[in-house]
């Protein structure tokens, strides 16, 4: 099937080139996005072709988030905590693993839902999910990766491990991630945080990694709680942990925040060739403290589960960046759009070109290749996603979804949300 984009404005997502051209879209993981000159007529297009007209409208690649947590779907609104946190290994205990203990399967089914939804009208067509139902692990997975596939997703998911709920919930979140990835689904091996994983653990998942040849996702100096629990057990820190255990060597590894390492710590980040993935707002709600970054490359940015919008995202470690150290808008931009180059080490994974936005941007000032990146941290909303694209299919159409019943899915979700909250309060 092609679909073809009539009078766009197209932005190349690279060289930031603006052309005023017809773009023919070719659907499937491995499909593209060809400028032609002329779009075909009725008589010369295959039946299921398509033509959309993009005349004043912009349209670029679509979005990435290089880390969310799907499960905070159903928290917006629930009850407060029994007592207010006050650092951050009480945000978890008092908020966060209260939650994830009572999620089951709907409710995980109706989180990445509602999540995949609100990505997608966000022009975010790829998740890289880090999920946390332990007791319930057994086929949350494949209930997330459907989930997402319903409303036109992309997905590469983990399931939490750790020793925190105790050796049951551990074996299971290894079970689950071998089911997953034995049933051919692209995954990754996630992990809590050093502070709730043992050697063990530890191992038994970098042996699972390198058995499907495919990296760990693991949350790394988020707090410097990390850093002392790993310096008092271990006798090292956490970079240094991981990369004595083995924990570093797939370049498919990804580490949360790293908000809390060293110079010699960021060698040994740089050295291995992981990726780390920035969660600014995040960083601030829970007062963890903020980094810039500046040394590192392979860096990318998510959500942490805080929202679904990538755009947000952007502007958030834009601010956060310039008040730590000084950072560029090329160099928001570049992090911005480093998850396709992350997931490029994936083919055929749905991270392709044929990944589209169409902006109705209403732009008051000229926008040019020169100034992109201004309209990019100052302009783009994710109110301007008119139209969403992926792997070659319209999947949010006038700012609607063309593959679910939005109010179906909000209203499962509302449902499962109330069954949550009514847990965390019994
Ligand atoms: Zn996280």
């Amino acid at each position: 099937m092609t679909l073809y984009l009539q009078n766009a404005r197209y932005i190349d997502p690279d060289s930031l080139a603006i052309t005023s051209t017809h773009l023919a879209v070719t659907d499937g993981p491995d499909g593209g996005v060809q400028p032609i000159d002329t779009i075909p007529t009725a008589g010369e297009r295959g039946k299921d072709d398509r033509v959309l007209d993009c005349r004043d409208r912009f349209v670029t690649r679509a979005f990435g988030c290089g880390h969310h947590h799907i499960y905070s779907s159903l928290c917006r609104g629930m009850p407060a905590p029994p007592r207010t946190p006050t650092n951050f290994p009480e945000i978890l205990e008092y908020v966060w693993w209260r939650v994830d203990a009572r999620l089951d399967l709907d409710m995980v089914e109706a989180s990445a839902m509602a999540a995949a939804l609100q990505m997608a009208r966000r022009g975010v067509t790829f998740c890289i999910d880090h999920h946390a139902s332990p007791l319930h692990v057994l086929g949350s997975l494949e209930t997330i990766a459907e989930a997402f596939e319903r409303v036109g997703i992309g997905h590469l998911l983990c399931h939490e491990s750790s020793d925190r709920n105790g050796p049951r919930a551990a074996e299971q979140s290894l079970a689950e991630h071998k089911a997953y990835l034995d049933s051919g689904r692209p995954g990754l091996i996630g992990l809590h945080a050093s502070f709730t994983v043992g050697d063990e653990l530890l191992s038994k998942s970098i042996d699972l990694a390198s058995r499907y040849d495919t990296g760990l996702h693991i949350h790394v100096a988020e707090d410097v709680a990390d850093q002392d629990h790993c310096e008092k057990t271990y006798g090292k820190r956490v970079a240094q942990r991981l990369r004595d255990m083995g924990a570093l060597a797939s370049p498919k590894t990804i580490l949360g925040h790293c908000v809390h390492c060293d110079g010699e710590e960021r060698q040994i980040i740089r050295d291995a060739g992981v990726w780390v993935v920035s969660n600014v707002e995040s960083n601030q709600n829970n007062n963890v403290g903020l980094t810039d970054y500046d040394w590192l490359d392979n860096i990318m940015l998510g959500t942490d589960g805080m929202h679904n919008d990538m755009l947000r995202s952007a502007k958030a470690h834009h601010l956060c960046c310039s008040t730590t150290g000084g950072i560029g808008y090329d160099e928001v931009y570049r992090r911005f759009r480093n998850v396709h180059n992350y997931l490029r080490q994936f083919p055929g994974i749905g991270d392709g070109a044929n990944n589209l936005v169409i902006l109705d941007y209403d732009t008051p000032t000229e926008l040019r290749p020169d100034n992109f990146y201004g309209h990019f941290l100052f302009g783009f909303e994710a109110l301007h996603v008119q139209t969403v694209i992926a792997q070659g299919q319209v999947i949010i159409e006038d700012r609607r979804s063309t593959q679910v019943d939005e109010e179906e899915v909000l209203a499962y979700a509302r449902e499962q949300g109330l069954r949550l909250w009514e847990a965390l309060s019994s």
